[in-house]
């Protein structure tokens, strides 16, 4: 594993404690939202929607085009998860806003990686769990149980979504257990380390141009030794993202000649891509291009 960055995730803000303790202190009017999941950003909004069907409304609260890294919760959104059923969240500092969280918020705030073994970049635990189809298995046997307990009525609905969910995701961890077979190259060259469970479940190697959050910069010097390996290892394509900057990607393959490539982290759909998109789609798209990096 190769991974050049400096993390910096603990530039948080300290005025949202002092936002959410004033919300706390009063209680909102608004519609009730009793059937209402709350969701933190995608792949979590995905997981959930396939095992509750129509029994909740999911609302995912990364809006799309917004990069969940560095996502900060309105104070209405706050607001209204007094009403709402439960919030489910990836945990693993994602979001750093739940840490603040009124106590009876938190009452009603899951996380659903807690089956999952996390891995480290550099020392840090590596949220990016959701890139694999195994893994997400695990979450959704989680939100399972969850939703199980919160609506025991609708267990069976539930129970079958999940099983149909289970052999979809399977399928899809079978195919790319198949691609990966015919691969030449086991070196990915992406825009940032999100990508440390899938190379690691799939016998690949990640070599990250940022950190675990898209915004830390490489030094020269990390730059000097991507371009080295970029050589050595014969990488014909630099893996970006929609929505992080591309500028040090660029730079990398104009230095090298190597082709540069959308590859999604699937941690928010674009604009465009809502009710076209999905977990499944995202990664089947990523693993064609992987394959042709690869091959
Ligand atoms: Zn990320």
């Amino acid at each position: 594993m190769i991974c050049i960055c400096i993390y910096n995730h603990m530039k948080k803000r300290n005025l949202i404690p002092w936002i959410l303790l004033f919300f706390s202190l009063f209680s909102c009017q608004e519609k009730k939202n009793e059937n209402v999941i709350f969701t933190s950003f995608y792949p979590i909004y995905d997981f959930t929607k396939r095992i509750v069907g129509d029994h909740f409304d999911v609302v995912n609260l990364t809006p799309p085009g917004v990069e969940p890294h560095d996502f900060e919760l309105s104070t209405k959104q706050v607001a209204s998860f007094y009403d709402g059923k439960a919030l489910f969240l990836n945990g693993i500092g994602m979001e750093y806003w739940s840490d603040s969280l009124p106590k009876d918020l938190k009452d009603k705030t899951y996380t659903v990686t807690d089956k999952i073994e996390i891995r480290k970049e550099d020392g840090i635990d590596d949220p990016h769990v959701w890139l694999t189809p195994l893994n997400a298995i695990a979450e959704m046997k989680d939100i399972l149980s969850i939703v199980n307990t919160l609506d025991p009525t609708h267990k069976e609905d539930y129970e079958k979504n999940y099983q149909k969910a289970e052999q979809e995701f399977l399928s899809l961890h079978e195919e790319i257990k198949e691609k990966r077979k015919t691969f030449t190259q086991n070196k990915l060259v992406v825009a940032h380390a999100a990508f440390g469970y899938f190379c690691q479940e799939y016998d690949l190697e990640q070599i990250a141009v940022h950190g675990l959050e898209p915004e830390e910069e490489p030094t020269a010097k990390e730059i000097e030794n991507i371009l080295d390996l970029v050589k050595e290892y014969n990488i014909n394509t630099i893996f970006t993202e929609e929505m992080a900057s591309q500028e040090i990607a660029e730079k990398i393959s104009q230095e090298t000649g190597c082709k540069l490539e959308v590859l999604s982290p699937i941690e928010s759909l674009e604009e465009e891509e809502v009710g076209k998109e999905d977990y499944l789609s995202l990664m089947r798209e990523n693993l064609e291009k992987i394959e042709d990096a690869c091959k």
